[in-house]
């Protein structure tokens, strides 16, 4: 049923696209506007290579419709806030991404979500980690930052402010999915060989997450990102996305960062804000800065992000086998990719 909903809303989303384009985007065509820049993931947990088509064009195809959307508000001079807030909606409402809907599972067989928005323009931000009812995590964390002279809100006090804000919430279990439950099983079957020396074939992927970085045409620069955090995890855990300059963080004067993985080895590194670091006080590009925590600061497997420079320059380095993204820009560039293989234009090609 979400299959095809999601189906459909990408085919329609990308024929409208198509006929208002003239076919696939190509450079310079829009006339001379500010430029503007956006990228968006959908986590590093991997979908395998051998998935059947209709499953890769699934994602694709989701991402396509979040990147549409986001590409919309920048193209109509709105503020790369506002792009990423509705990108990670987006992708929260899909329910095969971690996040919202199809959020991982908590050891208890429950979720706690959590998020993140930064403003590069005046480095205000918001976040709330381990919600458990609100419906769009990534709007709430918003609120966070607009209405309250707080950074982030956890557990009970976040829901509570939940409801003083009047967000819509929604039963922890709506945010149930058959894949994730699987997952939990998975995770849980494997802690059981653990303990019975009979150890899996191999590691379990169980992470996800969906992120946006901007940049709009008044220059400013903005970052989000909402997760469902690691499959089993327990006793309030809080990952990386939630935590300002780990798994999120955007800044003006160098980059916006957002990313998928390992939670804890993102906050150990302080990774988003080391990539700014790194553009700051080193002067190294968005490219050398993000390659270097990606590939030089992390393990392999940990994950990657997703980054967008104040000049408009995009990085999506990843470590792991895969990675759910896509990015966009005002000289047409329009693309997604799982693995290593891009799929460009806002059509309907499958990568393989
Ligand atoms: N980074 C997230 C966390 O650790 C998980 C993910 O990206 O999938 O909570």
């Amino acid at each position: 049923m979400h299959t095809l909903f999601w189906s459909c809303v990408g085919l329609c989303c990308a024929a409208f696209l198509m006929s208002a384009a003239g076919g696939c985007a190509t450079g310079g065509q829009r006339g001379a506007t500010k430029s503007w820049a956006l990228a968006i993931h959908g986590g590093a947990g991997t979908l395998s290579k051998t998935a059947a088509p209709e499953m890769i064009a699934e994602y694709e195809g989701a991402l396509r419709v979040a990147l549409v959307r986001g590409v919309k508000v920048l193209e109509d001079g709105g503020s790369s806030l506002d792009a990423c807030e509705t990108v990670v909606q987006t992708l929260e409402e899909h329910p095969g991404f971690n996040a919202g809907v199809g959020a991982a599972f908590t050891a208890d067989g429950t979720h706690e979500l959590d998020a993140c928005v930064m403003d590069g323009s005046n480095l205000a931000c918001g976040a709330v980690a381990g919600v458990t009812t609100v419906k769009s995590p990534v709007g709430l964390a918003r609120l966070v930052m607009t209405k309250t002279r707080h950074v982030l809100l956890a557990g009970a006090g976040a829901e509570e402010f939940a409801t003083l804000q009047g967000v819509p919430r929604v039963p922890n279990s709506a945010f149930d999915t058959e894949k994730r439950r699987k997952m939990l099983e998975e995770w849980r079957a494997e802690q059981n060989a653990k303990t019975s020396a009979a150890a899996p074939a191999r590691a379990l992927h169980t992470y996800g997450t969906v992120g946006c970085v901007a940049l709009d045409q008044h220059g400013n620069l903005a970052a989000a990102t909402s997760t469902g955090g690691l499959t089993g995890k327990r006793w309030g855990r809080i990952g990386d996305a939630p935590i300002v300059g780990a798994g999120t963080y955007a800044n003006n004067a160098t980059c916006a960062v957002s990313c998928t993985g390992t939670g804890e080895q993102f906050i150990r590194h302080v990774i988003a804000k080391t990539v700014s670091d790194r553009m700051e006080l080193a002067g190294e590009s968005l490219d050398a800065a993000t390659r270097h925590v990606v590939f030089q600061t992390l393990n392999p497997d940990d994950g990657g992000l997703i980054a967008v420079s104040r000049s408009g320059e995009i990085a999506m380095p990843f470590n792991s086998e895969g990675m759910f993204r896509g990015c966009a820009n005002s000289s047409g560039r329009f693309e997604v990719a799982i693995w290593d293989k891009v799929s460009k234009g806002r059509g309907l090609g499958v990568t393989k």
